[in-house]
């Protein structure tokens, strides 16, 4: 497992780079991502379409599959009024792998910050796509949701 650097963004061919590089990103901001948790659909797919809204602190994913959707984590107590907007690579593909991080508040485990990974299936693009403060409580039960 390697990351690459191209001009200013990272490339990476596991979900170990996908980790990495959230958890850098986490560091920059502060609010450091100790627990992590890739998202995986019901029919076993691991690539998705991503639509969020960082406002209102919803993530959506579609199965590139099945086509089921889903709200990650705690978004379903945030959806209503929000406004989801579908995520693009620079390469303008619009499927990824996702990974999911979030920091905790110290000395708990409750969520304190949500971070959203992407890896681009066509390009490898890996780099955080979205993230938010976020008070969801369990660290463990809201990354069993991602
Ligand atoms: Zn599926
Ligand atoms: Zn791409």
């Amino acid at each position: 497992m390697a990351l690459t650097k191209k001009g200013e963004f990272w490339y990476g061919t596991t979900s170990g780079d996908t980790q990495a590089e959230l958890r850098s990103y986490s560091i920059e901001n502060r609010h450091e991502a100790t627990r992590f948790a890739a998202s995986k659909c019901d029919c076993g797919c691991r690539t998705f379409a991503l639509q969020t809204d960082e406002e209102a602190g919803v993530a959506i994913r579609t199965c590139t599959d099945c086509g089921q959707e889903h709200l990650m984590g705690d978004s379903a107590e945030h959806v209503e009024g929000a406004a989801p907007e579908t995520h693009e690579c620079l390469c303008e593909n619009e499927v990824f792998e996702l990974m999911s991080g979030v920091s905790v508040h110290q000395g708990t485990h409750d969520v304190r910050w949500y971070y959203i990974a992407c890896h681009c299936v066509e390009c490898k693009l890996v780099a955080v796509f979205a993230d938010w403060p976020c008070e969801a409580g369990d660290a463990a039960a809201f990354l069993a949701k991602v």
